[in-house]
């Protein structure tokens, strides 16, 4: 019998392996079942000398078979209405050259006595154990040398460099079995065909499709495992590719409703800005005017660090859409950022903001807020507002993209710090309007090259690399908790701070209180720092006599916004909170920001949290709190924190630290099942080859007509992302 890539598991494992395999890795055809990689490969331990085995150790020994002896074990006590069931242990003892010995042991194996003849030498791979203080191996592969073998070191030398996959199992599926399953499936499969593009194999010089499958699972050497990961790799980033780069070509080619450049709100609104736009902002503004005033979608991604402006440009794109007819969603990942953003761009706006009032100029437009918790009177009277047109600017969180929120005339989704919404999302907004609308994605994380172009890979990217002018650098120190002096110095500078009239931040990895949510990882430290218990220290303490504020998620939305309001109006001098002040808040007066047990938080996140400060004219101070001691990689992370105000720098050394997995996150969502080997962080070439390809392939042929297979991967891909989006 030989079988395809289609064929049902059952009809080639059995019902019984094949439910398992179904039930526990969702694997259902053969062709499933051979791209479950191994995610490592252990290599039979080297021969070790039998003098010095160590216990937990995986060995392989060359020795010869001296005993074999089975021993019946007492049975297990019958379960009622069964038959008693009989153990044995086979004790097989093997000596080297030296004649020192070892005990291998196989449970219900005595068959293996036929095989295990007292006089073969043979090689036997397992793990070190003991047994009443006598070392053994517990049920060792093997394999015996012929009785008239010509050559036993050839022998023993394939047998101890050979790979063992390692598969990720399951309870019921250990990987041993996985792998057996695997040598079944590949000793049936006929050859597949290929779906990569021929003229692309053959440039890169990849593996054949059959043979890659059956090197990853299989290794002969490790040079040809390292040919068959890359063969493997390259076909996930090109059809990865290709399914981006489709979607980019066919969104450019959509229609969308043109809004000519300018438009008297805009026109009115840049005559009241009481500063000059930075060189950055007037160019990545005038080409965001130039596409929105085309016949075709917008996609771009504008990337700026914290405090760059990137909001300022955001709203004037806005206001070139609701200067003609449309309207603008900005859509943000917290209800505090969104209820910032909504104040802020009121309060930006003036007068331009009270359409429809009294005395309000005749372009005036509304700002509504839609967030999860507006009571039901509020968010009707939101609709409706949203619906007729008379809100051109609608600011929320993923609220917006929920069924009933139905807009008159959608002409832009702004997507505000996007690494916390993923392409879905960003699709279920703009499903809701008639005709393709603008988007603009902006984001203050900076973004690893690979990471742009397979997240984003869709977009169009803008940058802006300065900060306006006039804004302050931000001073990053890394504090020892545990040394007295200085934390006693750190508090005080809190206190110059606010005695000098400006505000501060005091942030803690968690909440506290009730919550076991722990953002620093399960191992034995003191858990992390809690607001809530820091704030009352504070009060007693050090911070004695300052104005105090709490801020944290697990407040309710009317409460955060009130502690937020408080603060911005300098009611507050100091704010106590969790990360939820990451991003997006905009308090330019406040100047000093304390970051307790730094080492719980990832380097980006330090960057964005320090952002915060600085966004005036004064000086911004950053101490970051820390136990970590000098040298580990912990205090490394810090200092380089502390040392560079490069977003980008940072970024860069975040992927490499973090899991990949993180990185992506809910962006790549609905595609993780397509990138099983591909790394962003180390296949950057693979990826950067793979996109130059993809373009010129659907640049050649759109739709891919000329090779089908490979179409057919894209399709996959590109429907599960579309399945994603419909149960999302
Ligand atoms: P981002 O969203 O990129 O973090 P914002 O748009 O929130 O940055 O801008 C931060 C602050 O800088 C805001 O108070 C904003 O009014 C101000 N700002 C924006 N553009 C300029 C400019 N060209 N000159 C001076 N200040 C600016
Ligand atoms: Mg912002």
């Amino acid at each position: 019998m030989a079988v395809g890539l289609d064929a049902r598991l059952r009809d080639v494992v059995g019902a019984k392996t094949a439910a398992a395999l179904d039930k526990g890795l969702g694997l259902e055809t053969v062709g499933d079942l051979l791209s479950h990689y191994p995610f490592r490969y252990a290599q039979r331990g080297e021969q070790a000398d039998l003098g010095s085995l160590r216990i937990g150790e995986e060995v392989t020994v060359f020795a010869q078979v001296r005993a074999a002896v089975p021993k019946p074990l007492p049975p297990k006590p019958p379960r009622p209405g069964k038959r008693a069931i009989k153990r044995d242990l086979l004790e097989v003892i093997v000596a080297d050259e030296m004649g020192r010995t070892v005990t291998l042991t196989y449970f219900n194996q005595g068959w293996r006595a036929k095989e295990l003849r007292p006089g073969r030498w043979g090689l036997f791979a397992g793990k070190v154990g003991q047994f009443r203080g006598r070392l053994q191996l517990n049920s060792p592969q093997y394999r015996l040398l012929a009785e008239d073998a010509s050559d036993p070191a050839e022998a023993v030398e394939e047998f101890a460099g050979a790979f063992i996959p390692v598969y990720p199992a399951t309870a019921d599926l250990p990987t041993w079995k996985i792998g057996q399953c695997v040598r079944i499936a590949l000793d049936l499969l006929e050859d597949p065909p290929d779906p990569l593009p021929a003229a692309i194999r053959s440039r890169h010089r990849l593996m054949g499709y059959g043979a890659a499958l059956h090197q990853i699972h299989r290794p002969e050497s490790f040079e040809s495992l390292g040919a068959a990961k890359k063969r493997l790799k390259w076909q996930e980033a090109l059809v990865m590719q290709a399914a981006l780069v489709r979607r980019k070509a066919e969104a450019a080619v959509e229609p969308a409703t043109p809004r000519p450049k300018g438009g008297a709100i805009l026109e009115a609104f840049d005559a009241s800005l009481p500063f000059p736009l930075t060189d950055g902002q007037r160019r990545v503004g005038a080409e965001i005017a130039d596409e929105l005033a085309g016949e075709h979608p917008m996609h771009r991604l504008l990337q700026g660090d914290v405090g760059s402006g990137k909001t300022l440009v955001a709203l004037r794109a806005m206001l070139q859409v609701v200067a003609h007819g449309g309207q603008a969603a900005m859509l943000a990942p917290t209800e505090v950022l969104a209820g910032q953003h909504h104040r802020s761009i009121a309060e930006m706006l003036g007068d331009l903001a009270k359409g429809g009032e009294l005395g309000a100029p005749m372009e005036a437009t509304r700002v509504a807020l839609l967030t999860g918790s507006a009571t039901a009177a509020q968010r009707r009277a939101t609709l409706e507002a949203v619906e007729s047109g008379e809100a051109g600017i609608v600011v929320g969180t993923h609220a917006l993209l929920y069924d009933g929120v139905d807009f008159h005339d959608l002409g832009l989704v702004v997507v505000d710090e996007q690494h916390r919404f993923g392409v879905e999302q960003r699709d279920a907004l703009r499903s809701k309007a008639e005709r393709p609308p603008h988007t603009l994605v902006m984001t203050a994380t900076p973004i690893p090259r690979t990471v742009a172009m397979t997240v984003y890979g869709d977009l169009e990217t803008s940058r802006l690399t300065e900060l306006p002018a006039g804004r302050s650098p931000i001073a990053t120190h890394v504090v020892p908790y545990t040394d007295q002096r200085w934390m006693a110095r750190t508090w005080t500078r809190v206190r110059e701070e606010v005695a000098a009239g400006r505000q501060a931040y005091v942030v803690c990895p968690r909440v506290g209180g009730e919550d076991t949510e722990d953002t620093g990882g399960g191992d034995d430290r003191r858990p992390p720092l809690a607001v809530t218990d820091m704030i009352e220290q504070l009060r007693s303490g050090p911070l004695h006599g300052l104005r105090l504020g709490l801020l944290h998620g697990r407040l309710d939305a009317e409460e955060k916004d009130r502690v937020m309001r408080a603060y911005a109006a300098g009611e507050i001098d100091v704010l106590v909170a969790t990360t939820v002040i990451e991003v997006g808040v905009n308090v330019p007066n406040a100047t000093a920001m304390v970051i307790l047990d730094a080492e719980r938080f990832g380097i980006s996140q330090l960057h964005q949290l320090r952002g915060r400060v600085g966004r005036g004219s004064h000086p911004g101070l950053c101490l970051l709190v820390s136990e970590a001691a000098e040298g580990t990689a912990s205090r490394d992370r810090l200092d380089a924190v502390a040392s560079t105000t490069d977003g980008f720098a940072l970024a860069e050394l975040d992927l490499e630290q973090r899991r990949e997995g993180d990185v992506l996150g809910a962006a790549q969502s609905g595609t993780k099942s397509h990138v099983k080997l591909l790394s962003l962080l180390r296949d950057v070439d693979i990826i950067e080859e793979a996109r130059a390809d993809a373009v010129k392939l659907i640049a050649a042929d759109p739709r891919m007509r000329s090779e089908p297979a490979f179409a057919a991967l894209v399709d996959d891909l590109a429907a599960d992302r579309g399945e994603y989006l419909e149960k999302g």
